[in-house]
């Protein structure tokens, strides 16, 4: 992926972060995922007082993505962090152990991963090693080899 797309994608990303609903942490996420057919799907976290109706921002991208019909993804962005603190101010934030496995669902093991302090402070990760023997729809048939038993 051409460094400018890269850049593209991960502003996306810090666009859509301040649109975060996120009254109880003050913990800002933007996500932006590309499709293979080039269009970019955003999301940003959606708390609830309830907390469990709480939504990260990488599967309200994904949501997004479904719901108008795309199923092919070529890449991700996501940055993330306290409200008051804005691009290069952030950690590296990561997709949380329940995106990571919609994603997995949705996306190929390779699929880049970017997490991003700003456009230009980011780190690249391949989907697969952020959920590394990842439970799928092969272990639902007995064809897989993991499985998590629940
Ligand atoms: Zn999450």
């Amino acid at each position: 992926m051409e460094q400018n797309h890269i850049k593209k994608l991960i502003e996306s990303a810090f666009s859509v972060r301040g649109l975060a609903y996120a009254p109880y942490s003050g913990f800002s996420v933007g996500a932006a995922l590309l499709a293979a057919d080039g269009r970019v799907f955003c999301g940003c976290n959606i708390e609830n007082a309830a907390f469990s109706p709480s939504i990260c921002a990488e599967r309200a991208a994904i949501s997004q993505a479904i719901s108008a019909g795309c199923r092919e993804f070529a890449a991700v962005a996501v940055c993330g962090g306290p409200m008051e603190r804005g691009a290069g101010e952030i950690d590296y934030c990561y997709p949380c152990g329940l995106c990571r496995q919609v994603l997995m669902e949705f996306c190929p093991p390779e699929l880049p991963v970017y997490v991003a302090r700003s456009a230009g402070d980011y780190r690249r990760h391949r989907l697969v090693d952020l959920l590394p023997h990842a439970f799928s729809a092969a272990d639902l048939s007995g064809g897989g080899v993991g499985g998590c038993g629940c």
